[in-house]
């Protein structure tokens, strides 16, 4: 199997103009470590904050070129396994967050992995290993990784986790795929602003689609089917999610419209991905028992 370390190659933003550190052949698995959201630059709680570099945030293990891949096309990536290391850290500050205008001191918790469970104290939190930043060069500027858009990006999405698969939309040739910010845990909303952010592996494979037509990421796992978008405001982010959900429907089944937007009504979900971000990433959320009624794919 292919690796990449993090030393190999990291990222701040996702950019067209990045030289790949690896190149790969459509289909390949590859095993990518990744550092957590602050560089591992917080190891103990008595890190002083002041004294770290808040250029290194985010990082991003890649660019991975993948061969065939052209604009137009649709990035496949299929998540086999995260692996975690021992150690998480939290974080709360000022101005962060849904709480930032309460919380007055910049605060670090180590949450320490233990037995399959990450402690908060003496608290045990059930993991639910996910990747925070995922996806490829967006068409235009290059986007730093803290922030989401149409070419993934700090998604924060709890979905994006062993099992699951993502469709990217590809904006240049080779895709310039990468990812990072692992969380243990993360509830949605990710409401201080940081998960239990923890490095990690992600062994994922990596697949270019033709002829598929997408705007923005979606995802499946084996019960639903999702489309993720992020917006300046929740309410934009869900209502062009939900849109582009049920065009997509309507396309794949040729019923009417306003059939597909009352099934969508009956059994679809408006989730929120993360709403402390620069801009905001929500997911319409459909189970495929329906798509399987409908006898439709949506890919
Ligand atoms: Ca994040
Ligand atoms: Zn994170």
């Amino acid at each position: 199997m292919e690796t990449l370390s993090r030393e190999s190659g990291i990222i701040y933003d996702f950019n067209k103009q990045h030289k790949p550190v690896k190149t790969v052949a459509s289909g390949t698995t590859i095993e990518i470590e990744t550092y957590d959201c602050f560089q591992n630059q917080i190891q103990s709680s008595d890190t002083v904050i002041a004294e770290m570099d808040w250029n290194q945030i985010n990082p991003a293990t890649g660019p991975i070129y993948v061969e065939g891949a052209k604009p137009g096309d649709v990035l496949k990536v299929n998540i086999e396994k995260i692996e975690l290391e021992n150690q998480g850290v939290m974080m709360v500050g000022p101005k962060l967050g849904v709480l930032g205008h309460r919380i007055t001191d910049m605060e670090v918790k180590i949450v320490p992995i233990q037995d399959d469970k990450a402690m908060f104290n003496d608290i045990a939190i059930p993991l639910n290993p996910m990747i925070g930043v995922i996806g490829v060069a967006p068409a235009g500027e290059g986007v730093n990784c803290g922030t989401p858009g149409e070419h993934g990006g700090n998604m924060d999405n709890k979905m994006v986790a062993e099992g699951a698969t993502l469709y990217f939309p590809v904006f240049t040739e080779g895709a310039l795929f990468g990812l990072g910010d692992m969380h243990a845990a993360m509830g949605d909303g990710e409401i201080s602003v940081s998960g239990i952010e923890i490095p990690g592996k992600a062994t994922v494979t990596l697949e270019v689609l033709k002829g598929v037509s997408l705007q923005h990421p979606m995802l499946e796992n084996d019960e639903v089917f999702t489309q993720i978008v992020s917006a300046k405001t929740l309410d934009e982010a869900c209502s062009i999610a939900t849109e582009e959900m049920i065009d997509r429907i309507v396309e794949k089944s040729g019923l009417p419209l306003s059939d597909v937007t009352m099934l969508m009504s009956a059994t679809g979900q408006t989730e929120i991905c993360q709403m402390v971000d620069p801009l905001m990433t929500a997911r319409f959320v459909v189970p495929k028992w329906l798509l399987k009624q409908l006898n439709i794919n949506l890919i």
